[in-house]
């Protein structure tokens, strides 16, 4: 960080330490941000980095830099206002509904506020690429990103307003794309490396993005939002909304079952409810839930009761959007009020009836029976509704589940925080937007696209989430807002100049070093220190300056040690940069 790393003395910065945190801050990371004076909340989702945040920020961005340059990207700014017109060319802007902030100008154009970039800078491209000679060429730039996410939470995890590295790369062949892809995915690797973060590359949906091929580079952690399913050798890794489950093998149905049988259930239509009442189990039920695609038509999912829908495989299956239907829509196809339907005699009434696999798999099951406070039991699969026909298909759309393999494999699961996802997009936005160039033979070619994007912010905040203990943050050096701390105790003796000493000399070699010159109790400065989560300490005591030694302590270190006053600088320069390569 050439010329930034002026170093700073705490008089002299701003660094608002509080006691107490908003209710609303749930998690450790979004406690400590705001505890440590990173962040202060504007409105929701919305934050104001203070010093030390910024700084944080600056030097995740910084690293992003580098690792983009040093793989060939070239850095631009686009606009942040974008034409909504842009968005309707390529069916994004239902696609991102109400999340996309938009507003209309004093000449009544609509603006969208952006949320990403792939149109714009298809835009930029379709107009300044026109030979296959300019390829590939791969654009990014580090700027504000708005979404109107339903909820903002988390504080910097989730915010309406967040920084986002967003990278964008044009290609003639399907090779060049991929060579990139894995460039970019390289640099990832690296850039969360340096950033001092645990995180785990795992396949991913492309969900309204679109294009063919996609990961996520997610920090395991109870406290994030997405679920990695793994299996244990690790040669598989994959986001829940698109793990792969191997199938359940088919039931053969038994011989003697008894045919089906209406009860009466009133009023009882959870599955919960049901299994309850007729002292049974999800495992044996199956759950029919009907979907309306977004090209208007009814589909049936039929579901074990234990299970979920995946949205993002019924998408795969049906090849169009859909979402649940309008209670009309269910009361229509089943003939009953909502939570009664099932299967026998539906797929007349519908235009696709899904099955999942492991509904195929179960010898005798309980559903509703299509009329109101009714269920059946003893439907077998196969015998009581067809598991295959023209408009009937058996196949996998459900989340993986404890118990579940793939490859034969067992399939774990962990928690973990997304901050960042490249993609493979194919042509989606460069047909759309006429972004084509002229190959070798002289022929317009529509070009490849690939994107990719970080989190700024996430990375802090997940870094924090963590490293924290029940003193503060627990920052790595490359990403703590300064990577030394320099503390005299009290005023007396050599005690001020030496520390002073110190400081500059570990600023002159190249060191990011906070003074903490306030006049305050010991106490409070190492509390200070801790909860803001600086890496490594040097403490100047009187007591210990008498035998020519200073303290040195690293954040997570439970004692200091003593280093000679003389060898002070150089040992500590030593440990910093031991930590670095950590
Ligand atoms: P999520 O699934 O968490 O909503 P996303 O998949 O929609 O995120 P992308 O469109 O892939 O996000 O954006 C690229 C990166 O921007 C994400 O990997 C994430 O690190 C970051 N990001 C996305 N939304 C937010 C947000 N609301 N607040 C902070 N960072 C965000
Ligand atoms: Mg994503």
């Amino acid at each position: 960080m050439d010329g930034y790393k002026t170093g700073m003395r705490y008089s002299k910065t701003l660094i608002p330490t509080v006691k107490e945190v908003p209710a609303e801050a749930e998690i450790p990371s979004h406690r400590l941000m705001i505890r440590a004076g990173y962040i202060r909340k504007l409105a929701s989702g919305t934050y104001t980095y203070l010093p030390l945040g910024w700084r944080s920020l600056r030097k995740i961005m910084q690293i992003v830099r580098e690792e983009m340059d040093a793989a060939g990207a070239l850095e631009i700014s686009m606009p942040i206002l974008q034409p909504i017109e842009l968005w309707q060319r390529t069916g994004r802007e239902a696609a991102y509904g109400p999340t996309m902030c938009k507003f209309e100008d004093r000449h009544g154009r609509i603006n969208a506020l952006a949320p990403t970039a792939e149109e714009v800078v298809t835009a930029v491209a379709a107009q300044e690429l026109k030979s296959y000679k300019q390829l590939p060429v791969n654009l990014y730039q580090i700027n504000t990103k708005f979404r109107d996410e339903f909820r903002p939470r988390f504080g910097v995890l989730r915010s309406r307003e967040f920084l986002m590295k967003d990278a964008y790369s044009f290609h003639a062949d399907p090779q060049s794309l991929e060579t990139e892809y894995r460039r970019m995915y390289d640099a990832y690797c690296r850039i969360f490396k340096r950033c001092g973060i645990p995180y785990v590359a795992v396949e991913a949906e492309t969900g309204e993005m679109g294009g063919s091929g996609s990961h996520q580079f997610t920090v395991p952690c109870e406290t994030g939002e997405d679920v990695i399913v793994y299996t244990a050798d690790g040669s598989y890794a994959a986001n829940i909304e698109k793990a792969a489950v191997d199938p359940l093998p088919r039931a053969t149905p038994p011989a003697d079952a008894p045919a089906p049988e209406p009860v009466h259930t009133p009023g009882v239509g959870s599955i919960e409810a049901v299994c309850a009442f007729l002292k049974t189990s999800p495992t044996e039920m199956i759950k029919t839930l009907i979907y309306s695609t977004t090209d208007g038509k009814v589909v049936a999912c039929l579901l074990r009761g234990d299970h979920e829908l995946n949205p993002e495989k019924l998408v795969q299956a049906l090849g169009s959007g859909a979402e649940l239907a309008a209670a009309d829509v269910i009361e229509r196809v089943s003939g009953a009020s909502v939570g009664f339907a099932g299967p026998l005699g539906l797929s007349e009434r519908v235009d696709r009836v899904l099955i999942d696999h492991a509904v195929a798999a179960l010898p005798i099951a309980v559903t509703g029976a299509n009329r109101t406070d009714y269920h059946t039991r003893n439907v077998v699969p196969g015998r009581d509704f067809a598991l295959e026909g023209p408009s009937v298909t058996v196949t996998d759309i459900r989340n993986a589940v404890e118990g579940d393999t793939y490859g034969g494999q067992t399939l774990l699961f962990k928690r973990g925080i997304e901050v960042g996802q490249v993609f493979k997009l194919g042509t989606k936005y460069s047909k759309a937007l006429d972004a084509a160039v002229l190959d070798e033979q002289g022929q317009p070619v529509t070009l490849l696209m690939g994107c990719y994007g970080i989190g700024i912010n996430r990375i802090l905040a997940s870094a924090i989430e963590v490293g924290n203990d029940k003193d503060g943050c627990v920052l790595p050096p490359a990403i703590a807002p300064y990577e030394i701390e320099v503390i005299p105790l009290g005023d007396t003796g050599d005690v001020p100049a030496t520390a002073e000493r110190i400081y500059e000399a570990l600023r002159a070699r190249g060191a990011d070093v906070l003074l903490d010159d306030r006049d305050a109790r010991p106490g409070v400065k190492f509390k200070d220190a801790d909860l803001i989560g600086i890496p490594l300490r040097v403490v100047v005591g009187e007591k210990s300056l008498k035998d020519g030694k200073v303290e040195v302590k690293r954040r997570t270190d439970a004692q200091p040690t003593l280093l000679p006053l003389d060898e002070a600088v150089e040992q500590v320069m030593a440990i910093l940069a031991e930590m670095k390569t950590a």
